[in-house]
């Protein structure tokens, strides 16, 4: 499998909508490369005593529309270049959704299973001392990505207003509820793939109830995008974690294979499931809709050639690479890429920031409700830009809407030195 760099593939992407619009070639390069990169490293004292240094980043791409804003991910991949460029999705994806901000990640190289609780909230208070001069309500907004969820978003919230001797819950989202967290957070990320899912087979005159669906991924966003497209009748027929892929051909009974995950920690060994495969064989199984949900470069250009399923829904952040998006558009399949796919998460993010700086909560319902109208919202302004533009594909049609948004912020405030 070849690894693509995800720093270089956001560039590519960023070219190949420009190509569709009318915006100065030099204006373009400025919209491809991150503002400022915080690169630290944090020492931190392990339970036996020793002292062991982590390399930590947070990336600020582009703060034309707003504040930055991006999560906080905990992987032994993580690197610059990586964090450059999920901080880039994170400017193209608030922009496609139409929420105010612009777009920052950043990241520890860790692999946090092989740390304890006290370990891993002596690193994170770290790398928020490191954090806390770059972010606020108003500048810099972290939340949850890859292996980090509350219990990491509540400590930086307490070590900023520890530090800064306020109260700042809107400084990060993704807390816990008790924290000042916003009801239907969690299961954000999944329901804008469930609602994007729905959204396409409504535009294609499809039935959601007939779909048959492999997922590649089973944690916060694929899990429960699964669940949720069972809720709408579809039947999840594979699912793979990093330990394997099952499958059965009536449908994954979805709530015992998440059960049984929840209590094995894979999904492997399901009774339910009539064989199990690797993960390679799930992403080229012959289903209707195939969902990425894990990392980065799932799909290259070889196995892209092999994909069998009509339709590809992003979770996760970057999973196929360029090469991979050349082969499936010329293939036909279509691919509704992560910007917008898994956008709810950042989405309920930014309810998650207003009820906090209005110090008020909102219903689920009503989160649900907003968020089921920003997707809309953002799946026919790509729809629309497709078919204006003529784009090969809704990826580039999509970037086309994002890349029009941030230019004319910029253009709107100037260049200045
Ligand atoms: N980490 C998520 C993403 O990649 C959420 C970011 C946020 O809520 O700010 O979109």
């Amino acid at each position: 499998m070849t690894e693509a760099n995800p720093y270089e593939s956001l560039q590519e992407q960023i070219d190949e909508a420009a190509d569709f619009l009318d915006i100065p070639r030099d204006h373009i390069e400025r919209l491809k490369r991150p503002e400022r990169v915080l690169e630290t490293t944090l020492s931190v004292e392990m339970d036996d005593g020793s002292v062991e240094v982590f390399d930590a980043y947070r990336s600020q791409f582009n703060g034309d529309r707003g504040p930055y804003k991006g999560g906080i991910r905990y992987h032994p991949g993580v690197s610059r270049d990586e964090v450059k460029a999920l901080s880039g999705w994170m400017v193209y994806k608030c922009a496609a959704v139409d929420i105010p901000y612009g777009g920052g990640k950043g990241g520890i190289e860790i692999d946090p299973s092989e740390y304890s609780e006290g370990e891993l909230e002596r690193i994170t208070r770290s790398f928020a001392k490191e954090l806390r001069p770059l972010i606020g309500v108003d500048r810099d907004i972290p939340a949850p990505d890859v292996n980090t969820g509350q219990r990491e978003m509540n400590w930086i919230k307490d070590t900023y207003e520890t530090m800064e001797g306020t109260t700042a819950p809107g400084v990060i989202t993704g807390k816990a509820i008790d924290s000042g967290g916003s009801a239907g957070r969690v299961e954000a990320t999944g329901r804008s793939v469930m609602l994007t899912t729905r959204e396409a087979y409504d535009h294609f005159g499809k039935d959601i109830s007939e779909a048959t669906v492999a997922v590649q991924g089973y944690g916060n966003a694929g899990a429960i995008a699964a669940r949720l497209l069972d809720d709408l009748g579809a039947d999840i027929v594979a699912a793979s974690d990093s330990a394997g892929a099952i499958y059965n051909p009536d449908g994954l009974a979805e709530r015992a294979a998440r059960e049984h995950k929840f209590e094995t920690g894979q999904l492997t060994g399901f009774e339910g499931a009539t064989e199990e495969f690797s993960n390679e064989e799930l992403l080229t199984m012959d289903v209707d809709v195939l969902i990425p949900a894990a990392l980065e470069n799932a799909i290259d250009a070889e196995l892209a050639e092999r994909v069998q399923a009509d339709m590809i829904v992003e979770a996760a952040n970057g999973p196929l690479t360029p090469d991979a998006d050349y082969v499936l558009t010329e293939r036909d399949v279509a691919v509704f890429p992560d910007i917008l796919a898994n956008a709810g998460g950042v989405i309920v993010s930014y309810f998650e920031w207003v009820q906090n700086r209005q110090r008020m909560s909102w219903t689920e319902e009503r989160v649900n409700s907003e968020l089921e109208r920003y997707v809309e919202d953002a799946f026919d302004a790509m729809v629309e830009a497709h078919e204006t533009h003529g784009t090969p594909n809704y990826r580039t049609a999509m970037y086309a809407v994002a890349l029009q948004r941030v230019q004319n912020a910029a253009e709107e405030a100037g260049i200045w030195p």
